[in-house]
């Protein structure tokens, strides 16, 4: 079961608007992926869902560690899954998944055989200039409802 909704945002400030309406809406065991070329956006919307999840610590991305936790109304788990070698190798991440906070995979084409199937997985195309498509697919019941929640369709 998939959905998908698609919605253009033309500032920074969009986006951090839409990222913190999704953040209040979060969960714990929500699992949320980001693609997006270098400048689509990650960061900035990361920083805002966060922001949102009651996180308080400057959110970086993890360039070196897969993965940095913080804390927030419930954890929030930043993974950059963009330096994985071997994506079979098993990295122990049902623990972040199945685990008591929000997950925000960036690159998550990285660890595809190790996500969980049941997701939102936010795709960001550059449309030039300030221009940015965000495409939010959910997969899954749970997803569905969060993404007719948050598009109010
Ligand atoms: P990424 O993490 O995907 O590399 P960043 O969030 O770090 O991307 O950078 C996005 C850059 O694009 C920032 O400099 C931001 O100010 C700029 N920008 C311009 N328009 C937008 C927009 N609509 N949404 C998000 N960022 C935008
Ligand atoms: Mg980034």
């Amino acid at each position: 079961m998939k959905q998908e909704w698609t919605i253009t945002t033309h500032s920074p400030e969009e986006t951090a608007h839409i990222a913190e309406k999704l953040g209040k809406l979060l969960e714990k065991e929500d699992i949320i992926t980001l693609e997006g070329d270098l400048g689509a956006g990650k960061t900035t919307f990361t920083k805002a869902l966060a922001a949102a999840l009651g996180v308080t610590r400057t959110v970086n991305s993890p360039t070196f560690t897969l993965m940095k936790e913080y804390e927030g109304r419930v954890p929030f788990y930043h993974m950059d899954a963009y330096r994985i070698e071997d994506e079979f190798e098993d990295l122990g991440l049902e623990e972040y998944f199945e685990g008591e906070g929000v997950t925000v995979v960036e690159w998550p084409s990285m660890i595809a055989e190790q996500l969980p199937e049941q997701r939102m997985n936010i795709k960001i195309k550059f449309c030039g200039g300030n221009v940015r498509e965000f495409r939010f697919t959910a997969c899954g019941e749970r997803y569905i409802s969060l993404g007719k929640e948050l598009f109010n369709a």
